[in-house]
């Protein structure tokens, strides 16, 4: 038996995986300031929802979406993709009162087609952004989180709590 071949057969098949799961899976990250202590909390770039029966959405967290919608509402996930019940929420900042939150797409984006990893791995762009108001302050100058920083192809964010700007710091790959 070539046991050394097995072994390493196995490291590059989990090695493998491990690259495809940093390519499609959601980004957590902060938004910290270059120039004071403020931090916003730790979180993801996207998650997937569902709407209930009611009209409620809920939140379907990463990475049991499928078996939390069908738990919520005894449907079978590609039914409820089937039905447009499935959707997925983005985050994006506020360049006029630095507010992050999480904007749902009237139009989807391409999530739902693309399939649950295509969902939450999108990253929005800069004209998906603009087809929101902050939902804060109303004003229409939301910018993908992701790309909140100073720099090439990046989208400046004042601090709310001094002259800094902020930064993405990445926490992690859910
Ligand atoms: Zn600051
Ligand atoms: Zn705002």
């Amino acid at each position: 038996m070539d046991r050394h071949r097995h072994t390493r057969s196995l490291r590059e098949l989990g090695d493998s995986r491990r690259a495809d799961s940093l390519l499609f899976m959601p980004l957590i990250f902060n938004l910290v300031c270059s120039g004071c202590s403020f931090s916003d909390e730790v979180r993801s770039a996207a998650y997937a929802v569902v709407d209930m029966e009611d009209g409620r959405e809920e939140i379907c967290p990463h990475p049991v979406e499928r078996l939390t919608a069908r738990r919520i509402t005894g449907v079978e996930w590609p039914e409820l993709v089937r039905a447009k019940r499935v959707g997925y929420r983005y985050a994006l900042t506020c360049q006029a009162c630095s507010k992050t939150d999480y904007y749902r797409s009237a139009r989807g984006f391409r999530g739902p087609a693309q399939g649950l990893i295509g969902g939450i791995a999108h990253v929005p762009s800069s004209k998906e952004a603009r087809e929101f108001v902050c939902s804060s302050c109303g004003r229409p100058a939301l910018v993908p989180s992701t790309r909140v920083g100073r720099g090439w192809r990046k989208q400046e964010v004042a601090c709310p709590n001094c002259a800094g700007h902020l930064e993405l710091a990445v926490i992690g790959i859910s």
